[in-house]
């Protein structure tokens, strides 16, 4: 708890968790473990040698936080203004502290190793993950499984919320740049109004979803901003949107990249007007993998303080950069159910979101089960 607190007080945003990354490899350090520290920038990463060490288990935690004014109110709130954990990622890394504590403790019963991965910048794609995989933190020795849990505001504490095969979707980036050519706002014939066609532009690209799509595929396309325009009087000679598409399925996932150059050129050509775009291929699809679902199945969950195993009706359209390590070994994502009570569960990512720290042991204890279990059945 105290370790959760400190994280929560001590936000970091993506790419930037040094103190994130100093305290924990202190810990790690105290605990006897071999650390690597600066993987992908400030990713730590602690190995714990068993009995054996050819091959480990893998453990995750994200380190980065938010660019928000906290409003919780809670006695250990961010002290860095504008940046706040409010995604749980200092939960996270409290519990895979928690699980290298558990761990630790019974080294000379694994049969194998132990890796706890602290990435960084999971918030922003394409993400640590990706670039810890290149810096071969799925290597010496080679990881042969994963396990990446997250904290959710909306379930029951102590819970465990889980999906067979693909959990969450794809994501894809994109910035769309609209040139026009400006001029007097009493002379629309003189210029090409970017606003104009960025409107079009916008409304164009939904006729994707709503027209252009199965109907039964799961696609989502939000534009999330756009900026143009200097004066009232002054027509607009560029315009930038940029937003997400969420797909669950590649093939659909490259058809909407291909009908997206379509309606941006057919549209903005219409007008006179060009364009540059940036599509940026930003995290894959997370698979969950059946064997590791059964390994988490066989526990006794009772044991671990664990109220109920329950499996997700569908995948979320959110996006996870663990889906990369998935894309390279078996991996297995799950939710802990963390409801705060009392208090209202606010979202993730809202500023007055928050857990239930009793969640916190549980989910250290789940951790240290599934790694040593998965080294007893594949040593
Ligand atoms: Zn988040
Ligand atoms: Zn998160």
């Amino acid at each position: 708890m105290s370790w959760r607190r400190y994280f929560h007080r001590h936000p970091e945003l993506s790419f930037q968790e040094r103190e994130t990354a100093r305290k924990i490899s202190h810990i790690l350090e105290s605990l006897g473990l071999e650390v690597r520290t600066g993987v992908a920038g400030t990713g730590v990463v602690g190995l714990l040698r068993g009995s054996r060490s050819d091959a480990a288990v893998a453990l995750r935690a994200d380190m980065d936080a938010l660019p928000l004014q906290e409003a919780t109110g809670r006695e250990f709130a961010s002290l860095n203004p504008g940046v706040m954990h409010a995604c749980g990622h200092d939960a996270h890394m409290a519990m895979v502290l928690g699980a290298a504590a558990i761990l630790a403790q019974e080294r000379d019963r694994l049969p194998g190793a132990v890796k706890f991965i602290f990435q960084p910048g999971e918030e922003k794609p394409p993400g640590g993950a990706k670039l810890m995989i290149e810096e071969g933190v799925l290597e010496d020795p080679p990881v042969k499984a994963i396990y990446g849990l997250h904290v959710h505001s909306q379930f029951p504490p102590g819970t465990v919320a889980v999906k067979e095969g693909p959990v969450m979707a794809a994501v894809d980036n994109f910035t769309v740049r609209i040139r026009g050519r400006g001029g007097h706002g009493s002379s629309p014939h003189l210029g090409i109004d970017a606003i104009v066609v960025a409107c079009e532009v916008v409304l164009a690209l939904q006729t994707i979803i709503s027209r252009s799509s199965d109907p039964l595929q799961p696609v989502v396309l939000t534009v999330g901003t756009i900026k143009g325009g200097e004066k009232e009087n002054i027509i607009a000679g560029e315009v930038e949107l940029s937003g997400t598409v969420r797909t669950l399925d590649s093939a659909l996932r490259a058809d909407i990249k291909e009908r997206f150059e379509q309606v941006v050129t057919g549209v903005t050509s219409a007008h006179g007007a060009t364009y540059e775009l940036e599509y940026l291929a930003a995290y894959p699809v997370l698979y969950n993998n059946d064997r590791l679902l059964e390994i988490l199945r066989s526990l006794d969950l009772r044991a671990l303080g664990i109220d109920g195993l329950s499996s997700l009706p569908a995948p979320s359209m959110g996006g996870e950069d663990f889906a990369w390590y998935a894309q390279k070994v078996p991996a297995l994502y799950l939710f802990l159910g963390a409801r705060p009570s009392p208090g209202e569960a606010y979202n993730w990512h809202h500023p007055s979101f928050d857990i239930h720290e009793g969640v916190l042991p549980t989910g250290a204890a789940l951790l240290a089960a599934l790694a040593a279990e998965t080294l007893k059945l594949s040593p």
